[in-house]
């Protein structure tokens, strides 16, 4: 990866046997699986394993040139402190606007631009899943085939609502997260909750006034001189309800006026910068790194200077790179807000009884990743080279375009579910070992990161970034193709594997307030 490094990963499907001579000379001593590391110099023991011009990891003992760097020969190296960063020092060249990229989306009311044009049911409790399920089964089986443009109904179920402590500060995220999802560009500015009626969570707490878009004249109240928007809300305790088809009968009712409205809307050419693209990755191998978050990368470059927004997140997956993003942070301020972020989700894991160590999987170190440190490496690169010009805090919703830190877990659905808080409209997904991951609000293009992966799940793998270590294709090409591709996606000219098979994961909030 780095001229300086002292191992490199073994390529080849199914690794190589002891014996065989790489270019250059270099004999293996050990067999070493496919996307594990090999010594490319002899490492004294305490010597500094390398990989991306970054020390991994001590040699716990000494490691002879040719010999299999597993993660059992390394001790990590401590988290950098947060003190004393370079704070927006390095000064990337500013990279050429990148003009004349459209595509085809739904602009709504407040600007934002939707790729998707779907009816989400928002809830305030957990209490009302069940319901709300069965009634969106029947108004997918009654209704939705009456309104042709509307690609879906969603219910936004959740495990949050009541039982918690609402008032504890960090109770903020949960429910922004809830408020800021329901206001996704992909559903349109129809705002339709089902509340239960007793819970802590209530739908003005969830949604005040200020809050709620103005769709159109019919859903505002009037209050006089202001226009205030009213809040569309089922609740399932009002006295009205006598029986459970009541309540069922009030949501099919409630929901015909969105569908109708949803129904009428068209998608109209606007520029690429409309995208609001979150990245992340999930079941990350040591071809990551290689592969694919490098050609998202180059296609992170491409739609930032297209002008759009790219959100990178997964704290545990770039603790160990903060240095990296602080120096890249466009001003000090950004930089301090990264240092911010990374604090209190050290005091976080800390309160917990664990560290940045706790992310990586029996997966990621199969497939060849030692440790946390070798991982965030790779998954940094997703980020490509543009300064960092934002912060978005946890559940908060991204007010600017160009390239920003969303802090999210790396949890894949906690990742995805706080990218679409922040707005996000398109979704890219790398994955090495292999996940079926999918979105019901948006949709997410996957990129595998080996050729065997992508072979083996032709029908779940959108893009093949294998390609680039088999010498089929170069980081440039790929990026280019998913850039492509991905305006395909938020065309709806392509479906994603995902989107095909309906493969939908839960929302999962973050919530680290205490529950009652
Ligand atoms: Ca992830």
């Amino acid at each position: 990866m780095h001229p300086a490094d002292n191992v490199a990963i073994v390529a080849n499907d199914g690794g190589l046997p002891a014996g065989t001579v790489l270019p250059g000379g270099l004999v293996l001593v050990d067999k070493v699986p496919q996307a594990h590391k090999v010594a490319l110099q002899d490492i004294p023991e305490g010597g500094a394993v390398r990989r991306y011009n970054v020390a991994i990891g001590y040699a716990l003992k000494p490691i002879a040139a040719g010999s299999w760097v597993h993660e059992r020969l390394l001790q990590m190296p401590a988290a950098r402190a947060l003190a004393g960063l370079p704070m927006a020092t390095s000064r990337p060249a500013p990279q050429e606007p990148l003009a004349g990229h459209t595509f085809e989306g739904y602009r709504n009311p407040d600007g934002s631009v939707g790729t998707r044009n779907i009816l989400a049911i928002t809830q305030t409790v957990q209490c009302v899943a069940g319901v709300t399920a069965y009634a969106v089964q029947r108004i997918k089986a009654e209704l939705l085939p009456k309104y042709p443009n509307v690609d879906d109904v969603v219910a936004l179920e959740h495990g949050y609502g009541c039982g918690v402590a609402i008032d504890a500060p960090d109770a903020v995220i949960p429910i922004r997260t809830l408020r800021n999802i329901s206001l996704n560009p992909n559903f349109g500015g129809e705002l339709m909750v089902v509340s239960l009626g007793c819970e802590k969570l209530q739908p003005e707490r969830l949604l005040p006034p200020g809050s709620i878009p103005l769709v159109d004249e019919r859903n505002v109240a009037d209050v006089g001189a202001s226009a205030d928007a009213k809040l569309d809300v089922v609740c399932l305790q009002d006295a009205a309800h006598v029986g459970f088809m009541s309540m069922v009968d009030s949501i099919l009712r409630q929901a015909e006026e969105h569908l109708e409205r949803l129904n009428a809307r068209r998608r109209e050419t606007v520029p690429a910068s409309e995208l609001v693209v979150g990245v992340q990755c999930g079941g990350s191998d040591a071809f990551s790194g290689v592969t694919a978050n490098p050609a998202v990368g180059f296609c992170t470059d491409l739609l930032v200077r297209a002008g759009a927004t790219v959100m990178f997140s997964e704290v545990t997956e770039v603790r160990d790179g903060i240095d990296q993003l602080t120096a890249r942070a466009a001003t000090p301020e950004v930089a301090q807000a990264l240092v911010e972020q990374m604090a209190w989700y050290d005091a976080y894991l800390a309160r917990g009884h664990a560290d940045r160590s706790a992310n990586t999987t029996p997966g990621n170190k199969q497939g060849g990743l030692s440790n946390i440190v070798e991982k965030a490496m790779g998954s940094i690169v997703k980020s490509g080279s543009a300064p960092i010009c934002g912060v978005v805090p946890p559940g908060a919703k991204a007010m600017q375009k160009g390239l920003l830190y969303a802090a999210t877990p790396a949890s894949d659905f906690i990742c995805g579910t706080l990218q679409l808080a922040a707005g996000m409209n398109l979704h890219v997904f790398t994955t090495g070992r292999g996940t079926p991951y999918g979105l019901a609000a948006c949709p997410v293009i996957k990129v595998a990161t080996r050729t065997d992966l992508a072979r083996r799940w032709h029908d779940l793998m959108d893009v093949n970034a294998g390609r680039i270590a088999d010498g089929e294709a170069t980081i440039e090409e790929l990026g280019w193709e998913l850039f492509r591709l991905m305006l395909d996606v938020a065309s709806g000219r392509k479906q994603t594997w995902a989107e095909h098979w309906k493969l939908h994961n839960a929302l999962v909030l973050f919530n680290p307030a205490p529950v009652t």
